[in-house]
């Protein structure tokens, strides 16, 4: 039986309520694979759009821990096991208040296609809690990672899922994740990635986010017959996401002049670099506010309460979280001249902003522009198989390689029919990642 577009998020509306940012990501995805899906009648009668928005696994769990004050604590946590016809479930861990099921499933969803994108062999999964470090001492950080992993750990493994990092979870939580697990488990293995180096860990993996963001965007660059040197480039956030993509701007001759926090942005005209960056580190690393503090030690402008994007530019990077530009932003980025948006963030343009600059300008979606993380991760992964390490060269040469192919990917499955000179990202990620998917389930039956 043939439903139409609107049938189908109508019904995906109503079994799963209220996971407004579920059906966003859903929603975006479904837009652009649907002619696709219906010019090609084996993937409709195995309804593999049906099975790919319904998670293979949702686990939840209780979360207790003591707090300093010796006071009991409780969070909820999760893992969203999404799709694994490609690999094992694949995908970060996020602590942050801000955290709900309706977030790890478009999450899970999202990362789906992202590894497939990487051709890398990983299913798509997502995981977090409610829990945000912030402002949480290392004792309380470690003692809620022991708790989380002492239910997740029954659910994990190297070969059946392997989580990473995401917002709130670097190398501190997941050192304590992973010392959990082995303590549990009585065993040394890669079933987290974004290890220290020391104990399994890969070369490049912290900055791999930002650093194939940046290769991402030389591409659509060139595609516009320019060059990162020179240009004017707007981040925003300050986390381990934005600090890679910044490092490499940097190197690259790119001149990055703002970053972000919850409540507000810094505008720096003469360019975020050299010790500026390392007082950044120094400052998150020390848990506190970034923004304003950066502000004042530097002379830059603070702009309280506003996001960055007002602020004209030539290249636009969202670094920091879902759903933070929006249309007036778009407009705003595209009337100043801005050349493209590169979406780092998951989901960082709401449906509309992405749509406008998709039309006006140039835009990718995250699902493109960030998969270098987690190829990073997957190379963490094939190297903890073999028990050997690649050096740092050889990581980012394989990371180079990927991003590239990625942006051919959406180049070759991104065809405007009006403009075969500007590529559709948006259309040419999903129905890229898509069909490796939809061709893995075909072929194994209906699981
Ligand atoms: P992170 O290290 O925790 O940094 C997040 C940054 O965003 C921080 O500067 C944070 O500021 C800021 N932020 C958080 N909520 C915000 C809000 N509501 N408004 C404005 N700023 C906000 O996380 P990350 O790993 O860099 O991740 C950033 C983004 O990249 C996320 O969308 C994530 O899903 C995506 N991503 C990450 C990876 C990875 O490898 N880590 C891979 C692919 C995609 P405060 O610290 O002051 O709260």
């Amino acid at each position: 039986m043939k439903t139409s577009i609107n049938e189908f998020i109508a019904g995906l509306e109503q079994r799963t309520p209220g996971e407004n940012e579920f059906h966003q990501a859903v929603e975006e995805v479904i837009g652009s694979v649907w002619d696709f899906y219906m010019q090609n009648p084996r993937y409709q009668k195995a309804n593999i759009l049906g099975r790919m928005v319904e998670p293979e696994r949702i686990i939840m769990f209780r979360v207790p821990w003591v707090d300093d004050r010796g006071e009991v604590q409780v969070n909820r946590g999760y893992r969203v096991e999404f799709n694994s016809a490609l690999g094992p479930y694949k995908g970060g861990l996020r602590f942050h208040a801000s955290v709900t099921l309706s977030i790890l499933k478009f999450l899970g969803f999202e990362q789906t296609f992202k590894n497939s994108l990487t051709t890398l062999p990983m299913g798509g999964g997502k995981g977090g809690s409610d829990f945000s470090p912030k402002g949480k001492s290392d004792g309380e950080i470690m003692r809620f990672c022991q708790s989380f992993m002492t239910e997740l750990y029954r659910h994990i493994g190297p070969n059946v899922d392997v989580p990473a990092g995401d917002i709130g979870v670097g190398g501190r939580e997941i050192g304590y994740l992973f010392g959990q697990y082995k303590r549990l488990k009585n065993e040394f293995t890669g079933v987290l990635t974004g290890k220290g180096l020391a104990w399994g860990g890969s070369l490049i993996r912290p900055e791999a986010t930002g650093f194939g963001a940046v290769y991402f965007v030389q591409h659509m660059l060139k595609q516009l017959k320019m060059d990162i040197d020179g240009l004017t480039v707007g981040v925003s956030g300050f986390g381990n996401v934005a600090w890679g993509a910044i490092t490499k701007l940097n190197e690259l001759g790119g001149k990055v002049v703002t970053i972000s926090g919850p409540d507000g942005y810094v505008y720096d005209a003469n360019g975020i670099k050299g010790e500026k960056v390392d007082y950044l580190l120094e400052l998150r690393a020390s848990n506190n506010d970034i923004v304003e503090p950066y502000a004042r030690e530097f002379g830059a402008e603070f702009v309280a309460g506003k996001r960055p994007w007002e602020v004209p530019v030539n290249v636009a990077m969202p670094c920091a979280t879902e759903n933070e530009v929006g249309l007036d932003d778009a407009k705003n980025l595209a009337k100043n001249g801005a050349y493209l948006l590169a979406e780092v963030s998951n989901m960082g343009c709401t449906t509309e902003a992405a749509e406008y600059l998709s039309e006006n300008i140039v835009y990718a979606p995250g699902k493109a522009v960030n998969a270098g993380g987690v190829a990073v991760s997957g190379l963490e992964m094939s190297q903890n198989s073999m028990r050997i390490s690649w050096p740092r060269e050889e990581v980012d040469a394989r990371l180079k390689v990927i991003m590239e192919n990625i942006h051919e990917t959406c180049v070759n499955y991104g065809k405007r029919s009006g403009n075969v000179n500007k590529t559709d990202y948006i259309k040419g990620a999903n129905v890229g990642g898509f069909v490796k998917v939809a061709d893995a389930m075909l072929a194994q039956g209906v699981v």
